[in-house]
């Protein structure tokens, strides 16, 4: 497509997205819930584009900003002992706990790589056999199968000073918690595409037989998000719910059979804490009793206090698509991504680093 056939493709969606507002008749607020989601919309200006009675708000769609102090200060604490080289994601570093960063342990000399794919963190272990590795395993559907090939990975090659501090979470439990919270306003989902590709569609399908809500997995190019709108408000106009995939390419009703099967063989569903949200039955992923040899929580246990808010931060609210980051006391003054108060800032697909980056919307 050239980018006059783009734009007047966009135009004729937007143009269908208004009639079907008109049709509603009352304001219409769909939610991402995908970090790159976030991203692409904002860059790309759609909030503005958007007809007046048609609202996006952003939902926990980062795997960074959901992920709780406590976990961080566990990093940290992990990171500050001798015996530990901490193998992370770049985008954990700056990533506030309760009174630290990995940033700060690191530049107190606490030993942490960065690792571009959790197979490097075997190398690592392998390379400093002395030394217990632990990989940050922090993430949705789409990064805990790849986590769990490193577990399985590390037991074939025996490998035993590889473990995981596990964070990973999972999508739709929070879609329910979300849905169950009465200052949550929403009228559809804009599904993630990623994860989609690991669960499939079927999955999201109590969305709309338990809340009669539409949803829509979309794609990442704008186009992509704005035939997904279209969809979701056609939906909502009828008085319509179902999920719908616009992403047919790459995500298929099951899903992917392979990713899923080794994510079931290494971990199991457990109660896990959300930032902002608190905690979410069978939301989070605990490796299973027979990997525990590579759970460092079992393998060397340490309590850390329990999470505190964090005066004045609103990445709670800016979490649940309640408040916009323009609304925190702090957005630009004393929180700005080189100085971030609350993991909304920090990383570049946390609603209040998008909205700082790229200015406003709706
Ligand atoms: Fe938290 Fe900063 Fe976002 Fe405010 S602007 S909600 S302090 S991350």
């Amino acid at each position: 497509m050239t980018r006059a056939e783009e734009r007047a493709a966009a135009q004729e969606l937007l143009a269908e997205i208004e009639r079907q507002s008109a049709r509603a008749g009352r304001p219409l607020r769909f939610m991402e819930v995908c970090g790159t989601h976030t991203v692409s919309i904002f860059r790309a200006g759609l909030r503005q584009m958007l007809p007046a009675g048609v609202a996006l708000v952003s939902g926990p769609g980062c795997p960074v900003c959901v992920t709780p102090d406590d976990y961080m200060d566990k990093a940290i604490a992990y990171a500050a002992r001798e015996d530990v080289i901490l193998a992370t994601f770049g985008d954990m570093l700056k990533v506030p706990g309760s009174a630290s960063s990995l940033a700060e342990a690191e530049a107190e000399g606490a030993d942490i790589r960065i690792v571009y794919s959790p197979l490097d963190a075997l190398r690592v272990a392998r390379e400093n056999p002395e030394k217990k590795v632990v990989f940050l395993a922090v993430g949705f559907e789409t990064t805990a199968p790849t986590a769990a090939a490193l577990v399985l990975a590390a037991k074939g090659a025996g490998v035993k000073n590889l473990f995981l501090l596990s964070a990973q979470k999972l999508v739709p439990p929070a879609l329910r918690a979300l849905m169950d919270d009465p200052a949550v306003r929403v009228d559809g989902f804009l599904l993630p595409g990623h994860v989609a590709v690991v669960t499939g569609t079927d999955i999201f399908s109590f969305v709309a037989a338990d809340y009669h809500l539409p949803g829509v997995v979309a794609g990442f190019s704008p186009l992509a998000i704005l035939r997904a709108l279209t969809r979701l408000t056609q939906q909502a106009a009828a008085g319509e719910a179902r999920i719908e995939n616009e992403y047919e390419s790459v995500v298929r009703r099951e899903g992917s059979c392979e990713a899923q099967r080794v994510m079931r063989l290494v971990y199991e569903p457990v109660d896990a804490r959300w930032r902002g949200i608190g905690i979410i039955p069978r939301s989070g992923l605990r490796m299973r009793d027979a990997f525990a040899a590579y759970d460092i929580e079992r393998v060397l246990p340490l309590e850390v206090p329990e999470p505190r808010p964090r005066p004045g931060c609103r990445c709670g609210e800016v979490l649940r698509g309640i408040v916009t980051p323009p609304e925190c006391p702090l957005f630009g003054k004393a929180c700005v991504p080189t100085h971030a108060v609350g993991p909304c800032m920090v990383s570049v697909e946390g609603v209040c680093a998008a909205w700082y980056k790229y200015g406003q919307g709706r």
